[in-house]
């Protein structure tokens, strides 16, 4: 149920009044790698057994001193490689999550996993725990372009993991590809899509390498032969084509700017923040959605197991969202997805008819052929030529 309510400070908040109907997701940080990858600016680091005992107990105590409403239908091991952290913690955790009583039966549960990190009784004992989904971070089936990334594992190493996750009984399988990686050529690229797509797994994540500030690859940039070897923006051009073009041949449903399935097989958790839905994130730099109430967690490791996690310590940069900064998440993240945002949705998340907020900005961009708005559905979204400047549409919509 819907409902307006005005809080303690006279903003007007719009919320779920029935809690409990609600489904969430939960996203579990898990912040260790075998070693950093040289683009890569996630808060990962290498952890010894020690250090991961003590994040353990951190993590546990953060799980065990919130308070969630309502059941989750999807958990999230992200990292970091959770691959590396052992499954006893994994297992501790869905088992706490069980006895919490919060999650759905069948709740669409992931991990993400890296080559070389897994063996196949590890992937038994993931699907014994009741994961059911796997996410393999490959990034490209060109061993060269791995090593430029500074990956840990080669495409022999990708194809094994891939092959003991069918033998442990994974149906639900994404990995992850990268394109405009240092050295990559139109040609290596269109054969690691063939050779992925000739597995044929049920999900396809396709980024391109964005140059972030603070890793290695940032200090190489110009200064290093290998990095000048960055594709071109006319051939990063060529191979997002080929990504949509290749994979829509082959059954994959593009449903999000970046990500493809066959059909039945979207993340139901990602959905989750493209949609607003809520979510609660626990470990080191999760981000949580609650209620309209944004908070992040603490990223510092050192700082987190210190405080166990106590949630008074460790969350930061709490923010209630006022109705203005609901809309405008509404607009940017709905309009990543294909299926784009629905007017009546809008109307019943906000009571308000979105003409009235946006109006104007909707019927330009339609004119410009950056939007299009299918009558029949009630929906707008982002046409092929508003995707190509989607940051540019995206940031219209802010009020
Ligand atoms: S495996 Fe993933 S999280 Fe870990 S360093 Fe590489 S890119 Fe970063």
């Amino acid at each position: 149920m819907l409902d307006k309510a005005i809080d303690g400070s006279g903003s007007l908040w719009i919320g779920n009044t029935d809690r409990n109907d609600m489904s969430a997701g939960i996203y579990i940080h898990i912040p260790f790698c075998v070693r950093k990858c040289l683009y890569c600016d996630f808060i990962s680091s290498c952890g010894n057994e020690k250090d991961m005992e003590k994040y353990q107990k951190a993590l546990i105590n953060e799980l065990n001193m919130t308070q969630m409403c309502g059941q989750a239908d999807s958990v999230f091991f992200g990292g970091g490689t959770p691959s590396v952290y052992p499954s006893l913690y994994i297992s501790e955790i869905i088992e706490l999550l069980n006895r919490k009583k919060v999650l759905k039966e069948n709740a669409e549960i992931t991990i993400e996993v890296n080559p070389g990190t897994v063996t196949l009784s590890k992937l038994k004992t993931y699907m014994a725990l009741g994961i059911n989904r796997l996410s393999i971070g490959l990034q490209s089936a060109d061993d060269d372009e791995l090593k430029r990334l500074g990956r840990i594992h080669d495409y022999h190493d990708f194809l094994e993991t891939f092959d003991h996750a069918r033998n442990a009984g994974f149906q639900n399988i994404n990995i992850d590809l990268m394109s405009a990686i240092p050295g990559q050529t139109i040609l290596s690229y269109e054969h690691t899509l063939g050779k992925i797509v000739s597995l044929n797994p049920e999900h396809i994540s396709a980024y391109s390498l964005i140059i972030e500030e603070e890793t290695p690859f940032y200090e190489m940039y110009g200064r290093n032969d290998e990095m000048n070897l960055l594709p071109s923006e006319e051939e990063e051009r060529e191979m997002y084509y080929m990504t949509k073009q290749y994979l829509a041949e082959n059954g994959y449903v593009r449903y999000e700017i970046s990500n493809y399935a066959k059909h039945g097989y979207e993340c139901r958790h990602n959905l989750k923040y493209w949609s607003r839905e809520d979510y609660y994130g626990f470990g080191i730099a999760a981000a949580s959605l609650v209620d309209n109430e944004r908070y992040t967690n603490t990223s510092d490791r050192a700082f987190y197991i210190r405080e166990m996690g106590r949630t008074d310590k460790v969350r930061e940069e709490h923010t209630k969202l006022s109705v203005s900064e609901q809309m405008e998440e509404y607009m940017f993240l709905g309009l990543r997805k294909m299926e784009g945002i629905s007017y009546q949705q809008f109307q019943q998340c906000f009571g308000t008819n979105i003409h009235e907020i946006y109006g104007e900005v909707i019927e330009r961009e339609i004119k410009r052929e950056l939007l299009i708005w299918d009558e029949k559905a009630q929906r707008l979204y982002l046409s092929e030529k508003g995707i190509d400047v989607s940051n540019m549409v995206m940031a219209q919509f802010l009020l």
